[in-house]
């Protein structure tokens, strides 16, 4: 029987630590639990010809972050995956389950928009490629079919005078964020040629600022514009009050993280080469 025969009835299980939580808390209940974590397609970590970096969805976060390649082709991926949760819960947590499950205050969602990823995505109406920015519908809810399944993620490869970072805000090391931003920045002999500012916590999905990206496009990057962006990055988004934060302090949050990882990727532009202004 095939996934879409099942419909509500079954659910993918990966690493099993969002589903076993909720299946535990009683907020959903399924009849029949579908274990992909042995399908080769959805495993291994791979140099593509064309720049990518194909990560399977069932390579768990922990191989991930330990990845030799991952390190030196995509920093800002092992800098978040550092932040997600505990080393212990990131030994069974996929890539691919953070990214099916779309939890709004995850890393790994608005990591892989800041990057400009790929969602290679297998049903049985065959394979197609999704970009990240139209993957991420709202909470916990992505472009994913009934019968369909995340095969892998594909980031593109780190590039020259390229450097970014992301910072969070949470309670405690290891918690969900209460806010957080993705920066990523391309400099060509000190000027900003392409930008992408992702905040997370804050909204239902991770979406670029276009307004904040436009500012930091064509600049020097230096104090001032990163301190207007980072107002800029608080001004455009409006978070919720909850029991952990209050919609005021998620939005300074924001401009201050904003501000200080685009600070901190500046700096890694300039170590990659080409960002380096000629003396
Ligand atoms: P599962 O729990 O197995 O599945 C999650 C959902 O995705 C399910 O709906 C499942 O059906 C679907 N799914 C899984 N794989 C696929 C696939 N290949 N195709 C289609 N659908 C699929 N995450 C963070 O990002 N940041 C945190 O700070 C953080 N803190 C945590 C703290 C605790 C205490 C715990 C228990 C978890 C935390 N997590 C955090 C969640 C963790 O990262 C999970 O590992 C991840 O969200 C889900 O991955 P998984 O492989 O366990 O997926």
């Amino acid at each position: 029987m095939t996934l879409k025969e099942r419909q509500f009835d079954a659910k993918v299980l990966a690493g099993g630590q969002s589903l076993v939580p909720v299946l535990r808390m009683r907020m959903t209940d399924v009849a029949c639990l579908v274990d992909v974590t042995r399908i080769a397609r959805l495993q291994g970590i791979d140099e593509e010809s064309d720049g990518v970096l194909r990560v399977g969805a069932c390579v768990r976060q922990r191989e991930l972050e330990r990845s030799a390649v991952a390190q030196a082709e995509a920093p800002l991926l092992v800098e978040a995956l550092g932040l997600v949760a505990h080393p212990e819960i990131r030994t069974r947590g996929t890539v691919g389950g953070s990214l099916a499950h779309a939890d709004p205050a995850a890393e790994l969602p608005a990591v892989a928009v800041a990057l400009g990823a790929e969602m290679e995505i297998i049903g049985s109406e065959g394979s197609r490629l999704e970009p990240a920015e139209s993957f991420f519908l709202h909470m916990f809810t992505t472009t994913l079919g009934e019968d369909e399944l995340l095969a892998a993620a594909r980031f593109p490869r780190a590039a020259r005078g390229e450097g970014s970072a992301v910072l969070e805000v949470s309670r405690r090391p290891g918690d969900f964020a209460m806010a957080g931003v993705a920066a990523r920045v391309v400099q060509e002999d000190g000027d900003c040629r392409e930008a992408s500012v992702v905040p997370f916590g804050v909204a239902d999905a991770p979406r670029r600022l276009g307004a904040v990206e436009e500012r930091l496009i064509g600049s020097r990057l230096d104090d001032d514009d990163l301190a207007e962006a980072g107002a800029l990055a608080a001004a455009a988004v409006e978070p919720q009050d909850d029991v952990h934060a209050s919609a005021t302090y998620r939005r300074r949050a924001v401009g201050v993280l904003c501000r200080r990882a685009l600070h901190s990727a500046r700096a890694r532009a300039a170590d990659s080469g080409l960002g380096r202004v000629a003396p």
